[in-house]
């Protein structure tokens, strides 16, 4: 099947180690031991306590009951908001820096967005007792002030990177650069399914936490293991690719992406990837990527900080091109409506990235009997300044 990994890392013909000289030492490494020591009992113990003690899982499988009279369908909602710092990304976190340490490694180096990453890895970090340097844009640390607060009180140094649209892109080059001159005490831990293999793939399977655990919810729940739908946002694609991964080949299953339009795929405010990106190499990966006819890489937009990525995952390039997965792009303005949806009908305020996953309810229609799964990446703490501004409360 086109998902299958070949040993090189392509899904298909995206993925694959694009990387500088430099780095081929440590990116080899890490290609060479990251299964050997995820798949050592004892990792997977230490883990598993982790995840459950410290992290909170497993996170709740929610039936929300007025959203899903609204939309006459069965709905529930993967409470990945539920975690110890609030999102999918501190699994992702506790997995690679146990894997740092055993590999010998003392330093530690992120890029973030939205500042969930960030605030994951420094959280991390603080647990374990390593130094963490992480990077981000300007224009991403004015609009996520509360979490540069918090990983600062971790002991995080925040790195403002001014260059290009100041968002995630650009921090991630400079997280890039950093590991290229620190390369033989320091992890890097990517935030998403992106990245030169093995990161998507093993970022996938520290996701896949997820899925492994909406089959037990579900068979418990429902009596039948499965969904007729897996629903969840798209920026890199961790949090999607960890609630498909147990799907993947289960053709009963039908995968649902959701992508940022910014202002709408008709205009140049966007971050809409699947629907508008060519094939190009990003941050050492071959994927879609938005970018302009002679290659200039474009700068994206979405009103949501975790999701304005030029690129997307090689997984969701290569489920995207062989249909096994269907991707809606939705707009800043359909994500907001979404948001208020949720709060007023569950009493649960969203992340924004998460808000596009819910906005799919509005674009397709689903039977009475249908399951949807939808992952509720994160909370909307982080937002409220956002919403505030947008005036959310009247969209309702
Ligand atoms: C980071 C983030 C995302 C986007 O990242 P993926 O790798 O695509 O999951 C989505 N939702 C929340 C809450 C996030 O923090």
């Amino acid at each position: 099947m086109d998902y299958d990994l070949t040993d090189a890392g392509y899904y298909g013909e995206f993925g694959g180690a694009y990387i500088p000289e430099i780095l081929y030492a440590n990116v080899e490494a890490l290609r060479e031991s990251y299964l050997k020591i995820t798949g050592d009992p004892a990792f997977k113990a230490e883990l598993d306590a982790l995840l459950r003690d410290y992290a909170g899982r497993p996170s709740p499988l929610y039936f929300a009951g007025r959203l899903s009279e609204r939309y006459a369908t069965r709905i529930y909602l993967k409470r990945e908001d539920l975690n110890h710092t609030g999102s999918h990304k501190i699994s992702n976190a506790l997995g690679q820096i146990l894997l740092a340490r055993r590999m010998g490694k003392t330093r530690i180096i992120a890029e973030t967005g939205a500042g969930q990453h960030g605030v994951a890895t420094a959280t991390v970090c603080a647990l374990m007792g390593m130094p963490c340097v992480v990077y981000m844009g300007e224009t991403d640390i004015a609009r996520q002030r509360l979490n540069v607060q918090r990983m600062e009180m971790l002991g995080a140094e925040v790195r403002p990177v001014t260059c290009g649209s100041k968002t995630l892109k650009d921090a991630t080059n400079e997280a890039i650069r950093d590991w290229c001159c620190n390369p033989s005490d320091t992890h890097y831990i990517i935030g998403s399914t992106v990245g030169p293999h093995p990161y998507p793939d093993m970022v996938a399977r520290f996701q896949s936490v997820i899925s492994e655990e909406v089959k037990r919810q579900l068979a418990e729940r429902i009596g039948r293991d499965y969904p007729d739908y897996l629903v969840a946002c798209v920026g890199g694609g961790s949090n999607a690719a960890g609630t498909f991964y147990h799907y993947l080949s289960d053709g009963r299953v039908n995968l649902i992406g959701a992508e940022a339009a910014g202002l709408g795929v008709d205009t140049d405010q966007t971050a809409a990837t699947i629907h508008l990106g060519k094939q190009g190499i990003i941050h050492g990966c071959r994927t879609l990527v938005m970018q302009t006819d002679d290659g200039q890489i474009t700068e994206p937009y979405s009103i949501s900080a975790g999701l304005d990525y030029p690129g997307v995952g090689p997984l969701h390039a290569s489920l995207a091109a062989s249909g096994r997965a269907e991707y809606f792009a939705i707009t800043d303005g359909e994500a907001l409506a979404a948001a208020a949806e949720l709060t007023r009908l569950e009493g649960i305020i969203p992340a924004l990235e998460s808000a596009h996953a819910l906005a799919v309810l509005r674009k397709k229609n689903f039977r009475p009997t249908d399951v949807i799964v939808i992952t509720v990446s994160g909370r909307g703490d982080k937002d409220m300044e956002t919403f505030g501004k947008s005036k959310v409360e009247s969209r309702i």
